[in-house]
């Protein structure tokens, strides 16, 4: 996903964090911090615990405890993000990377087509797990009330247990809501997805995501939630992703490579002067080109290739000067879609054709585009 990074791995799963967690963190330290003594008798109102914030009020210690609140956070959402692993583990799925939100993760699974009869326990057990975690720190809060004398640290205990028993439990709820892509809008898929094509089933989970994202931004407006703004914005961007992908995947599902590519492919050589490349680009409209040397491809020369170089400079170079070197290829026989993949993952618009050592053919993003618009009709 973008605007997130590695932080580290788990089980091989590589972790990537989203940046708003950077700013979330810090600014729920803050918000806890400030609030501690108002938290603290809306908890008592909940647990009917007595929490005495005498020794805690005042200096920077609540801030101190707002930290650990927020870490807390981060740990049950990894948490919950983690049981979602095993099970696809367990299920013979493999995930390419999990990203944490702050409502929640993202894993990026390897299948293409989720199967109903594994996306249903894979995602009902991220919100079970959030329950369970929430159950926990609800029944220390009752442990440590009725174990620990010592006031303050009585105090602190039970304000951090009740907190995160809380935040915990509005994991598992909120993740449960049939708001596609998260977890209750999966559960909702897998569900239609028994009675009616996966395209159809993930288009009416993600339509039902929407209209959450929809009423979570008019309310999050309404009562002046940023948080909630940002989550209605993920649930939108991401159920519509999720069922474009899907959808392609339906309509591309018989097409190979071989069968849409374009045939005549016009080459240049490595010593093709990068002036006469653009006057080619003019004429043909066409924007990228193979390299050819001595009959076997050696690069790949697109428009982003000529755009690097100042216009200045272009007039003294050669195709071997600003091409890319590491060209990706695929044979004829590959499913289009993963050609579409490719393109997306690498940001690039067309995939030379290889059979073998022999340069067949070119397939271009526009060229799958108007297939799409065929199979859509
Ligand atoms: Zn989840």
């Amino acid at each position: 996903m973008n605007g997130s990074f590695r932080i580290g791995s788990l089980f091989g799963i590589p972790i990537q964090l989203h940046w708003t967690f950077l700013v979330i963190i810090p600014l729920f330290a803050w918000i806890i911090g400030s609030q501690i003594t108002a938290t603290a008798g809306l908890l008592y109102g909940i647990f009917r615990v007595p929490i005495d914030m005498t020794y805690i009020a005042g200096g920077w210690v609540p801030y101190a405890l707002g930290t650990v609140v927020a870490l807390g956070l981060f740990g049950g959402v990894l948490l919950h993000e983690i049981a979602h692993c095993i099970v696809a583990k367990r299920m013979g799925v493999s995930i390419n990377s999990i990203t944490l939100l702050i409502f929640g993760g993202i894993s990026s699974m390897e299948e293409k087509d989720p199967d109903p009869r594994v996306e249903l326990p894979m995602a009902l057990v991220g919100p079970l797990s959030s329950m369970a975690v929430g159950i926990f720190f609800v029944a220390l809060v009752y442990v440590t009330a009725a174990l620990v004398g010592d006031p303050p640290l009585a105090g602190l205990l039970i304000f951090l247990f009740a907190y995160l028993g809380i935040l915990n439990t509005f994991l598992f709820i909120f993740n449960l809501l049939p708001a596609f892509p998260m977890d209750g809008g999966r559960v909702l898929r897998a569900y239609l997805a028994r009675r009616m094509p996966l395209h159809r089933a993930t288009r009416i989970a993600a339509d039902v995501g929407k209209v959450f994202a929809v009423i979570f931004s008019i309310v999050g407006i309404l009562i002046f939630s940023p948080l909630l703004i940002l989550i209605a914005f993920f649930i939108f961007i991401g159920a519509g992703q999720e069922s474009t992908a899907v959808k392609y995947n339906f309509l591309l599902k018989d097409v190979r490579v071989g069968d849409v590519m374009a045939r005549n492919v016009m080459t240049i050589t490595p010593t093709t002067p990068v002036r006469e490349i653009i006057d080619l680009m003019y004429t043909t409209k066409h924007l990228g080109f193979p390299v050819i040397d001595r009959g076997f491809l050696v690069g790949m020369v697109t428009l982003a290739d000529v755009h690097k170089i100042p216009a200045l400079d272009r007039e003294a170079m050669q195709a071997r000067d600003i091409m890319t070197r590491d060209v990706i290829t695929l044979p004829p026989q590959a499913p289009v879609i993963d050609g579409l993949m490719l393109m997306s993952r690498h940001t690039i618009g067309r995939i030379p054709v290889m059979d073998g050592d022999r340069l067949v053919g070119l397939v271009t993003r526009t060229d799958i585009m108007k297939v799409i618009e065929i199979k859509d009709i």
